[in-house]
């Protein structure tokens, strides 16, 4: 357990990087990461997940620009992830899918937030390793999988095509990648859950006067939270409403 929270810390220190660099078109892995107040290149001791943040109190150690909060809230929340899939699935496979969608959902919440995308470049190979950890755990079957990308993607392809606007293909790409990864019966369960909180919390801030009614308010996070949500407890919440009405 105390390993996976540590590997979901690393893992969230490089979703960062996922986060910062993917929608500039920037590389991944060259160059090392540096401040953007003073271009210093950042210290190993000063690139600890979290530790680092709270050792220098949110700000670089050269310039005293303030790192965004964004950071350890990736990294802890990735961290959080990580500790919850090894309690739900345990050293299994199934950790292993869980532990990549979470962290797929967390570089496309950050992504989305910032800058109102879901890039291709994530939500597409998102598609295929869903496929394939599917058919490596044998959790949902190839043919529930398959069934996934069609419903999880057609969904959206049909509120695209009925209200005209609005949802983006970004969200029918990642309504496919989650199909991938949770089939097609825990995928509508998703679909719904995002709704449900992407409705309440559209009406709270509607509601509040914090934004307009025509106001964009990306719907991806909604997605990445219903499909943690369905990831960890989907399976049951499906059988749990499909047995209230067989009985
Ligand atoms: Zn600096």
């Amino acid at each position: 357990m105390i390993l996976a929270v540590v590997f979901g810390l690393v893992i969230g220190s490089f979703l960062n990087v996922v986060i910062a660099r993917v929608p500039a078109h920037k590389s991944l892995w060259k160059p090392g990461s540096s401040c953007p107040g003073c271009d210093a290149a950042i210290v190993w001791h000063d690139n600890v997940p979290l530790l680092s943040f709270a050792a220098l109190r949110g700000r670089c150690r050269r310039c005293g620009i303030t790192i965004p909060w964004r950071y350890p809230i990736v990294e802890a929340t990735t961290a959080a992830l990580f500790g919850l899939a090894h309690w739900q699935f345990g050293a299994t496979p199934e950790f292993v899918s869980a532990a990549l969608l979470v962290s797929l959902l967390v570089a496309i919440t950050g992504i989305d937030l910032q800058h109102q995308i879901i890039p291709d470049v994530i939500s597409l190979p998102g598609i295929v390793a869903g496929f394939i950890a599917s058919l490596a755990t044998a959790r949902v079957s190839w043919m529930e999988s398959a069934l996934g990308i069609m419903v999880g993607g057609g969904t959206f392809l049909v509120i695209i095509l009925a209200s005209g606007g609005g949802m983006g293909g970004g969200d029918m790409k990642l309504g496919a990648m989650l199909g991938a990864f949770l089939g097609w019966k825990v995928v509508l369960l998703t679909i719904f859950i995002a709704v449900v909180l992407g409705g309440a919390l559209a009406v709270a801030l509607i509601a509040s006067g914090l934004r307009g009614r025509k106001d964009p308010i990306p719907f991806g996070p909604f997605l990445a939270a219903g499909g943690a949500v369905s990831l960890f407890w989907g399976e049951r919440m499906v059988r749990w409403y499909l047995d209230g009405f067989a009985a």
